[in-house]
């Protein structure tokens, strides 16, 4: 039964050797299978230089599946591209590669679907399927590359899904991307977004990585933040804003708060006030975003200059996200969304 094979794409390198050693090869068959991989070649047959009985005995332990492109969109404005990925089992994720003047980043999925129900996120009514493997991550890093032909210096887990409710999926696939016989991806290139799980967040601090953590707080009060975001229910603004300052203490990295500014709900200034205080006692960087308007949603993005000049004056560290791909739906689960309908 296919299932029953092993997921090869997830397997570290030393997790590889060991493999190949107790089927009775020469340990330096690992590392050919590794650069393969690496290389983006997916497919058995097509790893030259193994002989053909290896490459037989591999197909018949492990699986590699190369996600397939079911679409993919170019913005003519910035160059963005946008991808839906086929996996395997016939389900859809998608990833979006960004050009900025310091590098390329490619934004991933961690999951099929999503769970956390925010309102305003286009992700959000699909449903969730399941969890991606971490060679799955990595696929979309990968392939992004080979089939966009531009070299990714940066990941952000940003896509659909949440990234810390697929903890050790996550953490294996940050490995493997970081992995010097791999993709070789710094941490610090690599940011991921949570919508403030905090357990999972108390358990990351101690893994104490140099990535950059976001947080997508998106109110700075609990009852409006409760009325945008149902994890809001679980933990409240003062616990997750406690989980953070600790997260700082420990790996004394900043966390970037995610803000999308939202006319009449989170756009006030006592709203600001308050996210002023909550930046002072985090030590963190705020990210104001341009709400995205998702298809038959009554939610309506608010201003973000003014809002963010009110923040500036009370000594917030703040920029404003800018708006990429813009034309081609290239922003939070759009795409997928109307794959869907
Ligand atoms: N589950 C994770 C990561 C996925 S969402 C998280 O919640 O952080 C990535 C970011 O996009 C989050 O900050 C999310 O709140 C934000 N986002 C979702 N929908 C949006 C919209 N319509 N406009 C602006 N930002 C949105």
């Amino acid at each position: 039964m296919q299932d029953a094979k092993k997921d090869l794409a997830s397997l570290l390198p030393e997790e590889l050797a060991s493999e190949i050693r107790e089927m009775g090869e020469a340990s330096f068959r690992s590392g050919q299978v590794f650069d393969w991989l690496a290389k983006g070649v997916w497919e058995f047959g097509d790893m030259r230089n193994l002989p053909q009985v290896l490459r037989d005995k591999l197909g018949e332990y492990y699986r590699i599946a190369a996600p397939k492109v079911l679409r993919k969109q170019v913005s003519q404005a910035d160059g963005t591209v946008k991808y839906l990925w086929q996996l395997n089992d016939g389900n859809a994720v998608e990833s979006v590669v960004m050009r900025y003047s310091y590098g390329n980043t490619v934004c991933i999925s961690s999951q099929v679907g999503c769970r956390q129900g925010c309102v305003f996120c286009a992700s959000a009514g699909l449903g969730f399927k399941r969890n991606l493997s971490a060679g799955e991550m990595l696929g979309e890093v990968l392939f992004s590359q080979v089939d966009s032909g531009t070299p990714i210096s940066g990941i952000v887990l940003m896509g659909i899904g949440e990234p810390l409710e697929n903890y050790e999926n996550v953490l294996r696939f940050l490995k493997l991307v970081n992995h010097p016989k791999g993709m070789n991806i710094g941490m610090r290139h690599i940011s991921l977004s949570t919508c403030g799980l905090v357990p999972e967040i108390e358990r990351l601090a101690k893994e104490n990585l140099q990535l950059t953590l976001s947080v997508s707080l998106h109110a700075p009060d609990d009852e409006t933040r409760k009325s945008i975001m149902p994890i809001a229910r679980k933990y409240d603004i003062e616990t997750l804003i406690d989980c953070c300052a600790d997260y700082f203490r420990r790996t004394e990295r900043r966390i970037s708060f995610e803000y999308a500014l939202i006319k009449g709900v989170n756009d006030a200034s006592w709203q600001a006030e308050k996210l002023a205080g909550i930046m002072r006692k985090t030590h963190g960087h705020l990210n104001l975003i341009p709400l995205n308007r998702v298809e038959g949603s009554p939610l309506v993005p608010g201003d973000t200059r003014s809002f963010s000049e009110t923040l500036k004056k009370l000594g917030v560290n703040v920029t404003v996200r800018r708006r990429l791909g813009a034309d081609i739906d290239a922003a939070c689960g759009q795409l997928r969304r109307k794959e869907a309908t």
